[in-house]
C-alpha cells in the first residue's frame, strides 16, 4: 500500500502515520464503524470523485442505522474528501471514509462512546489484479453464507460485517481461487466478497436483486445504466449457482474492483472477457475518467475548481 502524507480526521488533518486510534477503541473491538469505498479519477477537469453524493447518502444510511450521527452535513463531508485528494496530490485515488465509535465506555452499549469521523485516501491500482481486467479471475462459491436483513443487514456498509467476507475470501484464498461468492440464507447469489456480480445469458444481463442480501452498489447502479444505454436487457431475479456456471459470460463490479470478468466458478470455465462484458467495462471506464458526455453528471468535481 502507498501510503500518502494526510488523513482528515474529525475536521483537520493530521500526518498518515498519526491518524492512530486508542486499543480500546468500540469499533475495534465490536466493529460499531460505518465506511464507504470511493474512487476519485483524472479527468481532463482534474481529480473528479465518481458518483460523491450516492456514496455519501449510503454512508448516512449505514450511519443511521447503527445511530451514529455523522456530525457533518453531506456538502461538508464531500467538501472534506474533495480536500484530502487535493491536499494529498493525488488526483486518481481510492477513497475512504469511515465513522466509527470511538474510545470510552467498553461493554456493548455504545451510545456513550464519541463518534469519529476520518478520510483516507491513497493511490489503488486494480483490486483483482490489471490481469484480471481482461483475462478475469477465478471464483469460489463460499460455504459460508451471507449475511441477512435480520442478522446484520447488508444494506448497510458496516465494520462488522465484513468479518463474513474476510471468512469467505480466507476459504476462497486457500482453495486457490482469487475471490468468493456467497449465496443467501436461500441459496441464491448475493454477492462476491467486495463485489456485486452479473451473468450475461442470451445477450441480457442477470444480476441478483437487492433483497437477495447484497449491497446495493453504486457501481451496480452504474452498469444498469450503462447496459440501458447500450441497449441490453437488465433483469434483476435470484440466481443460483449453475446461472453462473453456464453463463456466457460474468463479471463482478464494485468501485475497488470497476468490472473484472469472471474467468470460472468452481472450476467451471466461463472464459475471459466477452463482448458485453468489455463493452460495458470500455463504456465504464471513459465515463469514470470524464471522457464520456453522456454520463457526465456522475463526476462530482470541487466546487471550486467548478467556478
Ligand atoms: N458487495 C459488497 C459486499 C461490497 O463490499 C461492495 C463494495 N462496496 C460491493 C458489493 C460493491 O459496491 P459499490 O459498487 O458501491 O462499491
Amino acid at each position: 500500500m502507498q501510503p500518502t502524507e494526510k488523513i482528515w480526521r474529525n475536521g483537520s488533518f493530521v500526518p498518515w502515520d498519526e491518524a492512530n486510534v486508542h486499543i480500546l477503541t468500540h469499533a475495534l473491538h465490536y466493529g460499531t464503524g460505518v465506511f464507504e469505498g470511493i474512487r476519485a479519477y483524472d479527468t481532463p477537469r482534474g481529480a473528479a470523485v465518481f458518483r460523491l453524493t450516492d456514496h455519501l447518502e449510503r454512508l448516512r444510511r449505514s450511519a443511521a442505522l447503527y445511530e451514529m450521527d455523522l456530525g457533518y452535513t453531506l456538502p461538508e463531508l464531500a467538501e472534506a474528501i474533495h480536500e484530502t485528494v487535493a491536499v494529498n496530490n493525488v488526483s486518481s485515488c481510492y477513497v475512504r471514509p469511515i465513522v466509527f465509535r470511538g474510545a470510552g465506555p467498553m461493554g456493548l452499549y455504545p451510545r456513550d462512546n464519541p463518534v469519529e469521523v476520518a478520510v483516507a485516501v491513497w493511490p489503488w491500482g486494480a483490486y483483482l489484479g490489471e490481469e484480471a481486467l481482461e483475462h478475469g479471475v477465478s471464483c469460489k462459491i463460499s460455504s459460508f453464507r451471507r449475511i441477512g436483513p435480520n442478522t446484520l443487514p447488508p444494506t448497510a456498509k458496516a465494520s462488522g460485517q465484513y468479518i463474513n467476507s474476510v471468512l469467505a475470501k480466507l476459504e476462497a484464498s486457500r482453495a486457490g481461487d482469487d475471490e468468493a461468492i456467497l449465496l443467501n440464507e436461500e441459496g441464491y447469489i448475493a454477492d462476491g466478497s467486495g463485489e456485486n456480480v452479473f451473468a450475461v445469458r442470451d445477450g441480457v444481463l442477470h444480476t441478483p436483486p437487492t433483497t437477495a442480501s447484497c449491497l446495493p452498489g453504486i457501481t451496480r447502479d452504474t452498469v444498469m445504466r450503462i447496459a440501458h444505454t447500450l441497449g441490453y436487457d437488465v433483469r434483476e431475479v435470484n440466481l443460483v449457482r449453475t446461472d453462473l456456471y453456464f453463463a456466457d459470460e460474468a463479471f463482478l463490479c464494485g468501485t475497488a474492483a470497476e468490472v473484472t470478468p469472471i474467468a470460472s466458478v468452481d472450476g467451471q470455465q466461463i472464459g475471459g472477457r466477452g463482448p458485453i462484458t468489455k463493452a460495458i467495462q470500455d463504456t465504464f471506464f471513459a465515463i469514470v475518467s470524464g471522457r464520456d458526455e453522456r454520463f457526465s453528471d456522475l463526476l462530482d468535481y470541487p466546487v471550486r475548481a467548478a467556478v
